[in-house]
């Protein structure tokens, strides 16, 4: 028999169980936003890091869509928006997923950050005039780096796959202490094509010409000297 007491508490962690379901069903649909409209990073990698493994892009060899595009690329140092995620996740006390993660660091206030508080944290929103997908991809790197790690469960109840972010607290101490990060990132600018040349291409061609002409001349005019 139930009492009034315990069918309560009984509706009571339905619906708390319920809501968690709902959240990791969000979640999973950011991530999948997120799958989508990545256009840079190899496919591959982001599959297997969902699962909580790694791969080296390089061993795609141009077999996903993104690493077929041949895309070109600039280098750039992200070692604070490293940093800044790292202390992100500690100071969530690493119980959140990558998605909430990035929100936070976006300055998101959407009712699961106010609700958990991080709406007051110092890095909320510290990553807000980012690139978009720039922080992501930072974050990718991280765990990509084992500097953090995914901690992925599936639900016995729904099946569903959610995942929280632990930092490796002796690679956090190596980025603390100094480790430079550097990222690849692509750039709009498209490689001259062959046989095609720019406006600045041809200047620069004609400044080579006319150097070498005014080169052949004192060489032709030493020589006329010394006849
Ligand atoms: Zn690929």
């Amino acid at each position: 028999m139930i009492t009034q007491g315990s069918a309560e508490q009984v509706r009571s962690s339905s619906s708390s169980s319920h809501g968690q379901a709902l959240a990791t069903h969000k979640e999973n649909l950011l991530c999948m936003v997120s799958y989508c409209e990545n256009d840079v990073d190899c496919r591959r990698l982001l599959q297997l890091i969902h699962f909580g493994e790694t791969f080296d892009p390089s061993h795609c060899s141009k077999t996903c869509d993104n690493c077929k595009k041949g895309l070109r690329w600039i280098e750039k140092d992200v070692t604070n928006i490293a940093k800044q995620l790292v202390e992100l996740v500690l100071t969530t006390r690493q119980s959140c997923s990558s998605s909430h993660i990035l929100e936070v660091y976006r300055g998101s206030l959407n009712q699961n950050v106010k609700k958990n508080h991080h709406d007051i944290l110092p890095l909320h929103g510290a990553g807000k005039n980012l690139a978009k997908g720039e922080a992501a991809r930072v974050l990718r790197h991280l765990v990509t780096e084992g500097i953090l790690t995914e901690d992925v469960k599936k639900s016995d109840t729904y099946g569903s796959v959610s995942s929280v972010l632990k930092a490796n607290q002796v690679k956090v101490g190596g980025l603390r202490s100094g480790k430079q990060i550097v990222l690849k990132f692509p750039t709009a600018d498209k490689a001259p094509k062959m046989g095609k040349l720019d406006e600045s291409s041809i200047s620069q061609v004609n400044k080579t010409v006319q150097r070498q002409s005014e080169m052949d001349e004192r060489i032709f005019h030493r020589c006329s000297m010394k006849l």
